[in-house]
């Protein structure tokens, strides 16, 4: 069985030889329903436009990878976002509060008209103004894997403010509640 191999853009090389699974892959509508009971928060990857504006899309596959450096990696699959990350090589990453449930619907591909998301550049990426966390990052790996592309990258600037985080589970919106 021929494998697409998971490569390194970074350095060219195969991540792992292949290895050829001995079961079948996991139904897919299963898998989605599976995957759906990993409670999330809710991010804004942020990219700056050739046009002086900014991209935005949402995303529940932001990860902290590592503290030192500090990295994090999101998981894209090919549209504007995945573009510029690829071209650019920089990103901002906002993390949402939870009365910022409507950016959420704005930038996965449902724009609503009377949302005036404000971006601030604190030192080299534009993040959403207000937003629970934000990140400035860097670009390091970028690792295609099937219909998705992973991007590696440093965090060179974030900050925080306090509030209540925006939850995705079973693919809804949640509040988080703290447990006594
Ligand atoms: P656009 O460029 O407008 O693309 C819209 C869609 O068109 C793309 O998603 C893609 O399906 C298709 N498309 C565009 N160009 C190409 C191309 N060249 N080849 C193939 N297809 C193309 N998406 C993720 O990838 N990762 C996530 O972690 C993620 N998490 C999400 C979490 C939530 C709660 C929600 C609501 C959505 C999430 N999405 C995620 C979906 C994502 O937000 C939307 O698909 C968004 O519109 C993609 O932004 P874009 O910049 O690619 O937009």
């Amino acid at each position: 069985m021929n494998l697409p191999s998971a490569r390194s853009a970074f350095t060219g090389a195969p991540l792992r030889e292949p290895v050829a699974s001995r079961s079948a892959p996991a139904d897919s509508s299963l898998f989605r329903h599976s995957v759906a009971q990993f409670a999330t928060g809710i991010v804004i990857v942020s990219c700056a436009t050739a046009e002086g504006g900014v991209h935005g899309m949402t995303v529940n596959s932001f990860t902290s990878v590592s503290l030192a450096p500090p990295t994090v990696l999101v998981s894209l699959k090919p549209g504007t976002a995945h573009r510029l990350l690829s071209q650019h090589g920089r990103f901002g990453a906002s993390i949402l509060q939870a009365h910022q449930q409507g950016f959420s619907a704005h930038f996965s591909g449902r724009p609503d008209s009377t949302l005036q998301p404000e971006f601030i550049t604190r030192q080299a990426q534009p993040t959403l103004k207000h937003c629970l966390a934000w990140f400035e990052c860097e670009v390091i790996q970028q690792v295609d894997v099937y219909d998705h592309s992973l991007f590696v990258a440093h965090v060179v600037a974030c900050g925080n403010e306090s509030g209540a985080p925006l939850m995705y589970f079973g693919s809804q919106y949640h509040r988080a509640e703290a447990l006594a």
